[in-house]
């Protein structure tokens, strides 16, 4: 795999603010470089079979093993790897990949019991969130009521009135959702870092739909589970791919019609971006 253009810090933990400061900015500075590369068509595209299918598995393994040599990797530290999706199946999609290889093995809904590493995704999630939300706020601002505002006293369109402050920007990490499944499909263990809206030319199927917005997404904010959640949330998924598709914004219940829901998730996702 092709060397990265971007250098990439390494650091140890997550103990002191300094520390953290410096990643922040390192990770800020990276995630500016990465969106010059890589983010910039507002709807993912799937990219011909063979260049991508063989090797997602083994990508997930290079990138605990060598972040420091793959490119979907744009931040890492000891504990995690933060990683793109490489079949995005939302605007903005990322993913937190454990580098311990016990916890890279592990079914999540165990992994996440223990209270200390629950701490340290949480800590590295809330990262990940904050940049996933100013990606969108990169990329959709300019269609958002809530920023126009702002935007337009920004760009010198608008004037400040004399006693007015600079407006707040909207809060988009209401858009991005943290979790992870309850039965999932790869061999490495990952949280997702997902924005709402599902739209992606990589939606394709009522699983992927449903692996996002139906009960077989377990929500970072809902652990610890706790023995009887656990089991329920276990009993659910026996059927899952099955449920009828619900839309994430206005609730209508599409039952099976995946086309029908892509239409409607086209428009919800239009009207999104302007709120
Ligand atoms: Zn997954
Ligand atoms: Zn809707």
């Amino acid at each position: 795999m092709a060397e990265p253009p971007t250098t990439k810090t390494k650091n140890s933990t997550f103990s002191t603010a300094a520390l953290a400061a410096k990643k922040q900015t390192a990770f800020d500075s990276m995630m500016n470089a990465s969106k010059r590369k890589d983010l910039t068509a507002e709807s993912p595209q799937p990219r011909k079979k063979s260049t991508y299918q063989v090797s997602w598995r083994k990508l997930l393994g290079d990138a605990i093993d060598h972040p420091e040599r793959d490119s979907r990797v744009f931040y890492y530290d000891d504990d995690f790897s933060f990683v793109y999706d490489k079949y995005p199946k939302a605007s903005v999609h990322f993913l937190l990949l454990p580098r311990d290889k016990k916890l890279s093995m592990a079914h999540p809904l165990e992994a996440l019991k223990d209270p200390i590493f629950l701490a340290k995704v949480r800590v590295a999630a809330a990262k990940l969130k904050a940049s996933a939300a100013k990606e969108l706020q990169r990329r959709f601002a300019k269609f958002s009521k809530q920023e126009k505002r702002r935007l337009d006293i920004l760009n010198g369109v608008l004037e400040l009135d004399d006693d007015e402050g600079l407006p707040g920007s909207r809060d988009w990490e209401k858009g991005i959702r943290v979790g992870v499944h309850t039965h999932p499909s790869m061999e490495h263990m990952h949280i997702h870092v997902i924005s709402k809206d599902m739209f992606s030319g990589y939606l394709k199927h009522r699983k992927h739909y449903n692996s996002f917005h139906s009960r077989f997404f377990v929500n970072l904010e809902e652990f610890p589970l706790g023995e009887d959640g656990e089991n329920k949330r276990k009993r659910e998924i026996w059927h899952w791919p099955d449920v009828d598709m619900i839309c994430w914004r206005c609730g209508k219940n599409f039952k099976n019609k995946f086309t029908q829901l892509k239409i409607h998730l086209d428009e919800e996702f239009d009207e999104w971006k302007a709120e």
